[in-house]
């Protein structure tokens, strides 16, 4: 990336107008990105303005190009697909944990593509979630995402605990919507050695606010507990270190700022200080064992010594082309910090330009401090004549694809993959025109 393009200040009012937006795309390196998606368009051709992929990811060339070569291979080779060839399918999940690995910060051996999220997290809680009578709570937010919190519930009953007195909660302050980092490090100490797990998000689903994963860590062991989290908004959004941060296990979906299409296959780390830990209840399957006696169909399980040996079934080689080709944009762009630059700029931008064209109208809820969010807004519509729902079906029949969050939140998320800065000027046209 060129330092030119780095010293461009995008809060300049200079370049706040469509023309303005422009001169930011031509000096955008990330740009020619775009082309390859498919870009959704209007009734009349035009593209829409894509805001939702932190709900659902875009379509790349490649990922239809890997998929279509599986489907050739299937078509043309039947079942010896399964092993011949660069992309055979008895080992191709392997093909994915390099370019994954990179997206997560976790090392090869603990990094491993399988099911999806919820399933990956209640696979996760048979291993960390071992409560005992003096340790068996598990710390989530407030309002977690629900399919999160129903895990929770179901893994603590399942034990034969009682979420009534195993399931505790961390929540922003009155008057506040997002939780402060000192509130969640205290909630940790005060549980202290009752606290069996902490599962928290990366970055929060509702608000986009990017939670302190190191410090979260660092207080969940200080009391003993076992630190996970759900890194469906984080994963591809922002870098993340989870080696480096001592991180115990973590899974995220790949369907969003991932582009593996809808219902993607998920994303698995434990950290290697556990993968050889056999002491750790897990549920296995065939795709768990020694690869190379697996064929022999003998019944004593022989752990695969990386984060593998948590893999249950052979997987859905098409969803696992799906994500390979999106892997590969990834690469292609540079990497997540590459993408993290352009997006922290985007991110610049559209806060800028929500104050120059919406002012006082529109309020976003999201963290201010770059450190402290993704790419994800969170607006909301300040203006009594103009009800939030009523204004994002608008902005959607005006060609702005974005998202509403009950009770009051509408979502968007320019995505430096495929977004350009024009798209972001765009949308403030389009909201400041509903709202006037
Ligand atoms: C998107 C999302 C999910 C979705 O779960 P699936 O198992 O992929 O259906 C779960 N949790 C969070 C926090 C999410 O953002």
């Amino acid at each position: 990336m060129s330092t030119d393009n780095q010293d461009i200040d995008v809060r300049s009012d200079g370049y706040l107008s469509a023309d303005g937006a422009a001169q930011l795309d031509a000096a955008d390196p990330l740009a020619p990105m775009r082309a390859e998606f498919a870009i959704p368009t209007n009734g009349d051709g035009s593209d829409k303005v894509y805001l939702v992929g932190n709900s659902l990811g875009l379509q790349s060339r490649r990922t239809r190009a890997e998929v279509e070569r599986e489907l050739d291979r299937w078509a043309v080779l039947g079942a010896d697909g399964h092993l011949e060839g660069e992309s055979a399918w008895m080992p191709y999940h392997e093909l994915l944990t390099d370019p994954m690995s990179l997206i997560v910060g976790g090392r090869p051996e603990e990094v491993v593509v399988m099911n999806t999220l919820t399933v990956n997290l209640h696979l996760q809680m048979i291993s960390f979630y071992r409560p005992t009578p003096e340790r068996h709570k598990i710390l989530i937010e407030d309002h977690a995402f629900p399919s999160d919190h129903f895990a929770v519930e179901s893994q603590i009953r399942q034990r034969g605990y009682d979420p009534a007195t195993s399931l505790v909660t961390v929540a922003p302050r009155p008057g506040s919507d997002l939780l402060d980092p000192a509130d969640v490090l205290s909630a940790i100490e005060a549980h202290g050695d009752e606290l069996a797990l902490v599962l928290l998000p990366g970055v929060q689903y509702y608000t986009g606010q990017v939670l302190p994963m190191v410090d979260i860590t660092r207080a969940g062991h200080a009391v003993g507990a076992y630190v996970g989290f759900d890194l469906a908004h984080a994963a591809g959004n922002i870098p993340l270190d989870l080696h480096d941060w001592g991180v115990d296990f973590a899974s995220w979906c790949t369907y969003k700022y991932l582009n593996s299409g809808p219902g993607g296959i998920a994303g698995f780390f434990v950290h290697n200080r556990h993968v050889a830990d056999q002491s750790l209840p897990k549920f296995l399957g065939w795709w768990g064992t020694n690869k190379s006696t697996r064929f022999q169909m003998e019944t004593e399980f022989d752990p695969i010594p990386t984060v593998e040996s948590w893999q249950i079934s052979n997987p859905p080689v098409l969803a696992l082309a799906a994500l390979r080709g999106s892997l590969e944009t990834f690469d292609a762009a540079g990497g997540m910090t590459a993408l993290r630059s352009k997006s922290e700029r985007q991110v610049a931008y559209l806060d800028s330009a929500l104050a120059h064209v919406l002012g006082d109208r529109v309020r976003s809820i999201t963290p201010t401090a770059m450190g402290e969010r993704g790419c994800q807004f969170a607006l909301r519509i300040a203006s009594a004549d103009h009800p939030g729902k009523a204004v994002q079906a608008k902005l959607e029949e005006s060609g702005v694809a974005c998202d509403w969050r009950y009770p009051d939140v509408i979502r968007v998320a320019p995505v430096p993959l495929y977004n350009t800065f024009g798209d972001i000027w765009r949308f403030t046209q389009i909201l400041d025109g509903i709202l006037r």
